[in-house]
């Protein structure tokens, strides 16, 4: 009998090779097992162009309707895909407008397999990076001073009041230089503050902060204060009962100490340090294939979750032309398992949730037994392995090692 799934799972379909995936995933370990509605969105790059990304933002805001979403891997074009796939515009990366429409924070996180050598080898469990998506060195203005002069940071306040005007002197320039100027707001400071806590109590993983506060005393000091303030408030006894642990870290005592740990929570990162960090998370734990993404909204509620990787377009090609590809579905199927886990946990469903882990139990299990794709394999070198499965084969060879533990 099929599990009930009481409420909307909101799906997005994607583009190119992960498209192809995605399709296999719902035949094999979705409809097969679940009653569910699936609210279908199609934003592949052809029917965002044909909605004129209308698709995108109706899918948006069916997600905080429904507070679930399973997003595949889409396309951002750029000139070279405008030509290709003759748009319209320029279509912004719908990963961007979906974010801006839910506002919430973006965790990467990798999914480990016992076995697989790991280039720091004391990383036994999953570090997972919180990214504060917003403003910073993204935002920002920079441009380059070719005269002698003074550079000063100017505030003027809405209502021209002097007492609140602000000009103060950075730097008296006597050779040609580099300048920029960057912001952020409490507001999102909070709000991702409050992602972060709620997100450890979720995966029962103690918080970590990196900031640079004494350097930036006013501006990473803020992130300080925030976090600190919000977790004494509304977090502390919660975190006591479950035996996890907020901290601040400079930056430069958290690197040496991510070195060196096990793993196993999570890393609150200012918006450079996430975008940068996280790749190198990413790389020290294995393959892209492996590596998963969630937005979480700051109540902890409406949830959206993907692959980290993309549309794998050079895998696409081959497959275009009948050529055999062997490309790992493991973040893809994650991201469904994540997605269902999610509506598990609100909905109260501990079936669904079951059956979620017992995929992702089932699915690391079967690549610790020596099935692989063949960027597993080329990480894995040393191991007694030395044959990787086809895409399609790896899928249907799952499936059924899946079924006989189901069965169990
Ligand atoms: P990509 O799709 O992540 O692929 C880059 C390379 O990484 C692949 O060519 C492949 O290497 C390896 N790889 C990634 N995922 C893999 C998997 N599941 N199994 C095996 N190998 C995997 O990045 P890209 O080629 O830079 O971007 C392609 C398109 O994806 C672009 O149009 C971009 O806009 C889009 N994109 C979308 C998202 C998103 O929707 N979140 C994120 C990133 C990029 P080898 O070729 O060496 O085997
Ligand atoms: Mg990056």
């Amino acid at each position: 009998m099929k599990i009930k799934v009481t409420n909307p799972i909101v799906e997005m379909d994607g583009d190119e090779m992960a498209r192809i995936i995605w399709k296999y995933i719902k035949k094999y370990f979705i409809y097969p097992y679940l009653d569910i509605k699936i609210i279908y969105f199609d934003l592949g790059l052809k029917n965002r162009n044909y909605t004129n990304d209308q698709v995108t933002i109706d899918a948006a805001k069916a997600i905080k309707k429904y507070n679930v979403g399973v997003k595949c891997a889409t396309i951002t074009p750029d000139k070279k895909r405008m030509k290709e796939f003759n748009l319209k515009k320029m279509w912004k990366s719908p990963n961007g407008t979906i974010r801006n429409i839910i506002n919430g924070t973006i965790f990467r996180e990798p999914i480990i397999i016992n076995n697989f050598p790991k280039k720091i080898k004391n990383w036994k469990y999953p570090i997972c990076i919180a990214r504060h998506a917003y403003a910073d060195q993204y935002d920002s203005v920079d441009f380059s001073i070719k005269n002698k002069g003074t550079l000063y940071l100017h505030f003027i306040p809405d209502n021209l009041n002097k007492n609140n005007e602000k000009k103060i002197q950075i730097h008296h320039f006597s050779s040609p230089g580099i300048a920029m100027g960057m912001y952020n707001t409490e507001k999102s400071i909070y709000n991702f503050a409050l992602s972060c806590f709620n997100y450890s109590i979720y995966k029962k993983y103690s918080l970590f902060l990196s900031t640079k506060n004494t350097i930036l005393k006013y501006y990473d000091g803020k992130y300080v204060d925030i976090f600190k303030k919000l977790y004494k408030s509304k977090f502390e006894s919660k975190f006591k009962k479950l035996n996890i642990k907020y901290e601040h870290y400079l930056i430069d005592d958290m690197i040496s100490k991510v070195i060196k740990s096990n793993g196993g929570f999570i890393w609150a990162c200012k918006n450079y340090d996430g975008d940068v960090q996280s790749d190198c998370i990413a790389q020290g734990f294995g393959s892209l294939g492996m590596m998963t993404s969630i937005l979480l909204t700051a109540d902890g509620k409406t949830f959206e979750s993907e692959a980290a990787h993309g549309t794998i377009t050079r895998h696409y090609k081959k497959y275009k032309k009948g050529i055999i590809t062997s490309t790992n579905p493991i973040a893809l199927l994650f991201a469904w398992t994540k997605a269902l886990k999610h509506r598990a946990y609100l909905d109260n469903n501990d079936d669904l949730r079951l059956f979620s882990e017992k995929i992702e139990k089932s699915c690391k299990t079967f690549v610790e037994e020596g099935n692989v794709t063949k960027d597993l394999l080329l990480s894995m070198n040393n191991l007694n392995i030395n044959k990787y499965l086809d895409t399609e084969s790896f899928i249907k060879d799952f499936k059924k090692f899946l079924e006989k533990k189901l069965k169990i």
